[in-house]
């Protein structure tokens, strides 16, 4: 070496060296990468190992949600509780019945008041009647050809959702004297618990159900 070379670097040659083999290349970089992630500490975690930054399983976890020991698309018996038989409460017995079929259910309407009827059993105000016409404020499955007015009254009406709830059996699947006081969802088990004060007894009831309506009117 002579006093006007150039001192080499060695360690800039390398770095900069842009003629490595692909192939070569890629060795290089896989030894680099595994250098660079090569652990620092180990940790032990009680199952998981810590190493150096990066979590590794080394145990299974602990399962929290076991997995369901019946297969899958295997009904199950669900149990549906209805808040109110005014005409939506009535309406959903016969919808559920039509789209439930033969599937395993059970379904409750819970009804504050001593019958059906909900808005057109409370008001009994003198000239209460239908603010729409009587053939558009009827079940559609169950049409009346017997409206005395254009605008039924408000017993007129209510004498007719208590026809139509004979008719369709709907009343054997109605509790009335039942006041829902709280409903609550229960995380854990995934269903609602009921409270009801029981009218007729003065005792407060519980029970859970899978599906909850709430049919309890929206003019209170
Ligand atoms: C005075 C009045 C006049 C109306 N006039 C018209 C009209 O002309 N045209 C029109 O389209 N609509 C009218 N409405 C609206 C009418 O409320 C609805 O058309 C219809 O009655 C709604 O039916 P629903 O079953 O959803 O509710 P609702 O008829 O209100 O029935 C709700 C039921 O839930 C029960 N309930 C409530 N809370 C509880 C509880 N905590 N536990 C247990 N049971 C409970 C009630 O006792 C009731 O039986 C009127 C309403 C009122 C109040």
């Amino acid at each position: 070496m002579t006093a006007t070379q150039p001192v080499r670097n060695i360690h800039s040659e390398i770095h900069s060296n842009t003629s490595i083999p692909t192939a070569d290349a890629k060795h290089y970089r896989k030894t680099t990468t595994t250098a660079v992630e090569r652990p620092h500490s180990i940790t032990n975690l009680g199952g998981a190992t810590e190493i150096g930054g990066m979590m590794s399983t080394t145990k299974p976890p602990k399962r929290t949600y076991p997995p369901p020991t019946t297969p899958a698309f295997t009904p199950r018996r669900i149990h549906i509780i209805t808040i109110g038989a005014g005409p939506s409460g009535l309406n959903i017995i016969r919808t559920l019945r039509q789209v439930l079929g033969n599937l395993p259910f059970t379904h409750i309407v819970y009804e504050k008041n001593h019958s059906v009827g909900g808005t057109w059993l409370e008001n009994r105000y003198p000239g209460l009647r239908c603010d729409v016409p009587s053939h558009s404020y009827q079940f559609s499955w169950r049409p009346s050809r017997t409206w005395s007015n254009f605008f039924a009254s408000g017993s007129e009406i209510e004498q007719y959702l208590i026809e139509a709830a004979k008719e369709e059996d709907l009343l054997k699947d109605v509790r009335t004297g039942m006041k829902v006081v709280s409903v609550v969802w229960m995380e854990g088990k995934g269903r609602w618990l009921v409270r009801m004060w029981d009218i007729n007894t003065k005792k407060e009831v519980e029970e859970e159900c899978d599906f909850l309506v709430d049919a309890s009117g929206i003019l209170k």
